[in-house]
Formats: structure tokens, C-alpha cells, sequence
């Protein structure tokens, strides 16, 4: 029915830009039933996934070959550890994330997950072990609990609230008219970027996969809401492999590893305490941010006192 009712160049229309903007990748597949571009092998197995360590090993990768955006990066994320991605516009971060999901492969080096190579496992469950809470996360036009749940069907009403509890979600949703019953999305109730995150956090939550792939909002949020966001990432993260992709350097501080990108090759890597010690890109591009936050604060204040 779909492929009589939406011509092909649509769909691919829509496909590239749910790839490019790395929104709910499994919702839309669901509901396009979109062929994706990378295939699985003909041999392919379901991806024993244990505790989720990864491992990026000399990876190179090019949209265009013309133009190579990773050119040989190699990072392990230890099983239940987090490590942060962080460096200028356009380094390859959100890249990164892509080739761990597959919606592209590597031109060399390759992706592991517990070993197996990520080209070799059925793109079914290496995506049921890999949780990901997008920049823009797509809702349904339904319930709000429904959005939810949509982590796993047959979660139960307590293990719905629990999830939005732990996401810091349920206070927003109790002040709804309808509670959990509230229509959201395109034809309800509009949810800000920080909601929708949070949304997509208690979805998460439910679905329970080993890996997570955070790739943070580049929006500015206000403060009380970064901090919500970021009490439920910690939540979601802990003991979970957790890959974050960081626009805000705030998210990073407690990461057990920062990689700093920089024109396709790893700059600098280490703890926060390490990075600021070395007074390189990271130290400056922290020294950038408070400023940046100093001004706001300081306009803010002349914008009151008028
Ligand atoms: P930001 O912090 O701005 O989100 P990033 O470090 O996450 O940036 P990526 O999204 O990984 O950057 O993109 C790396 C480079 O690859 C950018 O120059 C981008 O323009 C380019 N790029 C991304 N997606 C595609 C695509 N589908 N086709 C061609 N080029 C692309």
C-alpha cells in the first residue's frame, strides 16, 4: 500500500533526512517500512550481545569520497563505561554514531561489539541491543503514554510511570489534562526539544538495551531543564555502555573518557581533569563556553535592570 501511495523519490526524501538528522530510525523504518541502503550479509547472525563493550578500530569513513570526514580513528568503550565525543561543527561526531548503528559502513578499520563485527550481525538485533535517544526525537500522534511505551509494547501502566519517574518526565506529564491519556505530537499537544528528550529517555529506559547512544540536542536549554536532562541521562546511563555525542561540554564532565575530534583524527583524549591540564582544544573550547555563558548571563541581567 505504502509503495503505491508515496512515490519512490519520497521516500528516499524522507529517508535521507531521518539519516541525516539521526532521528527515531526504528519508529519511522516501522512505519515506511523503508529499505535501508546497508544490507545484512548473507551469512549474517543475530549479535550475541553481552555486556556491550565497543570498539572503533582505525576507522576511516567518507560521505563523499572526495571529502574523508574520519580518517583512522580507533576508542574503546569498556562495557558499562561512558565515553564522550566532543570537537568543532562538522568533525564526525554524530559520524561516529552512524557507523555504530549502521546506517553506513566503514571504508576501513571496522566497529565491534563484543567482539563481532558490526557488518556481520542482522541489523535487526544489533539495533534491539543499542538504545538511542536522538537530537529530535519523532513522537506519535497518540498518547503521550503511548509514546512511552513504544520502548516495549507490553510494558504494564507501573513500568510506563517508573520509566517516566526515572526520566523526569512524570511531573510535566501529572500537570497534562488527561495525565499519561494526553494526545500528543503533530494533531496534540506540542512538546519542547528538552521534553521530547526526556520522552525518548523513558523509552529507552523501557526497552533495556546494553548500549546507548546519546546524541545531545545542539539547542540551548534552559537550565533547570539541562539539569533534569542531564539527572536522567545519568540515571539511564549508569552500568550501560553509553557513547554520548556532546554539544554541551556540561554533559561530558563526568564521562570515564573524552575523545576530542578534530579534523577526522582524535586531537586529545582523556578525564576532564586530564584535558583541562593539557590546555588544548578542550581547555580552550571550555574557556569559549564559559564566556559565551558569562554574556548571555550578563545581557540577561542589563535586559532586567531596563
Ligand atoms: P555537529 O557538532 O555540527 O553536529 P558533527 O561533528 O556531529 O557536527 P557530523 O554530523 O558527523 O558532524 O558530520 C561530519 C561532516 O560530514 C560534516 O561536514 C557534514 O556536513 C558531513 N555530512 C554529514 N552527513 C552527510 C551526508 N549524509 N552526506 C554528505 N556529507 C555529510
Amino acid at each position: 500500500l505504502i509503495q503505491l501511495a508515496i512515490p519512490l523519490n519520497f521516500i528516499g526524501f524522507v529517508y535521507r533526512e531521518i539519516r541525516q538528522g539521526l532521528t527515531d530510525i526504528e519508529q519511522m523504518f516501522d512505519l515506511l517500512e523503508v529499505q535501508a541502503e546497508v544490507e545484512d550479509a548473507p551469512d549474517a547472525k543475530p549479535l550475541r550481545a553481552g555486556a556491550g563493550a565497543i570498539a572503533f578500530r582505525d576507522v576511516h569513513f567518507a560521505y563523499d569520497p572526495a571529502r574523508p570526514i574520519l580518517k583512522g580513528v580507533s576508542f574503546e568503550v569498556p562495557a558499562g563505561k561512558t565515553v564522550a565525543i566532543v570537537g568543532p561543527s562538522g568533525a564526525g561526531k554524530s559520524t561516529l554514531s552512524r557507523l555504530l548503528y549502521r546506517f553506513y559502513d566503514v571504508q576501513q578499520g571496522s566497529v565491534t561489539i563484543d567482539g563481532q563485527d558490526v557488518r556481520e550481525v542482522t541489523q535487526k538485533s544489533l539495533r534491539s541491543a543499542i538504545g538511542m535517544v536522538p537530537q529530535d526525537t519523532v513522537l506519535f500522534n497518540d498518547t503521550i503514554g503511548y509514546n512511552i511505551r513504544y520502548g516495549r509494547p507490553a510494558a504494564t501502566e507501573e513500568e510506563v510511570r517508573a520509566a517516566a519517574d526515572i526520566a523526569q518526565i512524570s511531573g510535566f506529564i501529572d500537570h497534562l489534562p488527561g495525565g499519561f491519556k494526553a494526545m500528543v505530537g503533530e494533531r496534540g499537544l506540542k512538546l519542547s526539544g528538552g521534553e521530547k528528550q526526556r520522552v525518548a529517555i523513558a523509552r529507552t529506559i523501557l526497552k533495556s538495551p546494553p548500549i546507548l547512544i546519546l546524541d545531545e540536542a545542539t539547542s540551548a536549554l534552559d537550565t533547570r531543564t539541562e539539569q533534569e536532562i542531564q539527572t536522567a541521562l545519568d540515571l539511564v546511563s549508569k552500568n550501560r555502555t553509553t557513547l554520548v555525542i556532546a554539544h554541551r561540554l556540561s554533559t561530558v564532565v563526568g564521562a570515564d573518557e573524552i575523545i576530542v575530534l578534530k579534523d577526522g583524527l582524535i586531537a586529545e583524549r582523556g578525564t576532564h581533569a586530564d584535558l583541562m591540564r593539557q590546555t588544548g582544544l578542550y581547555a580552550s573550547m571550555w574557556s569559549r563556553q564559559r564566556e559565551a555563558t558569562e554574556a548571555e548571563e550578563h545581557l540577561k541581567q542589563v535586559r532586567e535592570a531596563d
